[in-house]
């Protein structure tokens, strides 16, 4: 059986079970590399410029992590998924920037998708992709109309149950959403409801953010993330605050963000990658709204590969106190 890898990293949280399911259905075994650990990331590193960003260092990691372990490798090159939006030019030369690093790497099945190109070339992308594993074009076609499935069923019960990408994963596939060890469970009353937003990549990779969700709700606290509100919801809030989106995944910076910073979160939380262009670009913009509107306070947090617990603890620290001593003061004005 044709062995595909698939690194833990950058959009494996927005997208793995699409993916898994496609190269399943066309009757491939699909490896996904471990968590990240210092190995990983110092790997990754020893690849790349020093002012590449976290997310990329870490993405190469996972790459060598799977060099003996599979047949082929899956990195697409995603410039766009909406008209006149684009993704980061990390993610468009992803797989030429692999293959110039990672000289050793299996071959690595890209495929470019660019819905500004038109659908009818989405679909030649698609097909091509799926010749690897059968020429028969109704299979590859099965398998692209199942995957697409898999992804809204994944996205469905994320907002629907209020699941993290890796929570969902590990409904969907078993695979565990963590090898790290969890904090013990919390079984106080909320002390106070913190939206994070951000990229998946940067939300969800614990060893790079130091298990903040998991701080997060160890100290009583609810975490709402960008994948726990619908579609919908998240282009709304990207209207109303920008207009028309320009990054790809904007809905998870800008969308979440203003959301959050309006709808039911105590404090919102960003957290960026040190040297990220759009990054820098949309927290700006959530840092201005949380400033005008005086509402919900808002903390950014950027994360390079030097950043120390100590930083990211102490910080969140002095953000929960300052949001739990504002909450208290609220409540003996109401009583
Ligand atoms: S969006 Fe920012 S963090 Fe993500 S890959 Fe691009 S530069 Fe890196």
């Amino acid at each position: 059986m044709i062995r595909v890898g698939i690194p833990r990293a950058l959009l494996y949280y927005q997208y793995l079970p699409m993916w898994k399911t496609f190269f399943e259905e066309l009757g491939a075994e699909v490896i996904v590399s471990p968590t990240t650990t210092q190995t990983i990331l110092a790997a990754g590193s020893s690849r790349v410029v020093a002012d590449t960003c976290l997310p990329a260092k870490i993405f190469m990691g996972h790459v060598l992590s799977l060099t003996d372990k599979c047949d082929f490798i899956f990195i697409p090159a995603i410039r766009s998924l909406k008209s006149k939006s684009y993704n980061c030019s990390k993610f468009l030369g992803l797989p030429d920037m692999t293959r110039a690093v990672i000289p050793e790497s299996p071959t690595i099945l890209d495929i470019d998708i660019d819905i500004n190109k038109g659908k009818r070339r989405l679909y030649q992308a698609i097909y091509k992709l799926g010749r690897r594993f059968t020429w028969n074009p109704f299979k590859v076609k099965r398998a692209a109309m199942a995957a697409w499935q898999a992804h809204l069923s994944y996205r469905e019960l994320m907002s629907s149950q209020g699941l993290t990408p890796p929570q969902a994963i590990e409904k969907i596939t078993g695979t565990p959403a963590t090898e790290l060890k969890a904090h013990p469970d919390s079984t106080g009353p909320v002390q106070a409801t913190i939206g994070l937003i951000g990229h998946a990549y940067l939300l969800y990779d614990e060893h790079i953010n130091y298990q903040l969700a998991h701080r997060l709700q160890q100290a009583s606290n609810k975490v709402l993330t960008p994948e726990m509100l619908g579609r919908q919801e998240l282009e709304v809030a990207v209207t109303r605050t920008v207009g028309t989106a320009y990054w790809t995944y904007e809905e998870d910076v800008v969308g979440a963000g203003s959301h959050y910073l309006q709808n039911g979160a105590d404090g919102v939380i960003g957290i960026m990658a040190f040297g990220c262009g759009p990054d820098s670009l949309m927290m700006d913009m959530i840092h201005r709204q949380a400033n005008r509107l005086k509402t919900t306070p808002f903390m950014c947090l950027t994360l390079e590969e030097h950043t120390s617990e100590a930083g990211v603890t102490t910080r969140l620290e002095a953000f929960l106190d300052m949001i739990y001593r504002r909450k208290r003061r609220r409540e003996e004005v109401c009583v």
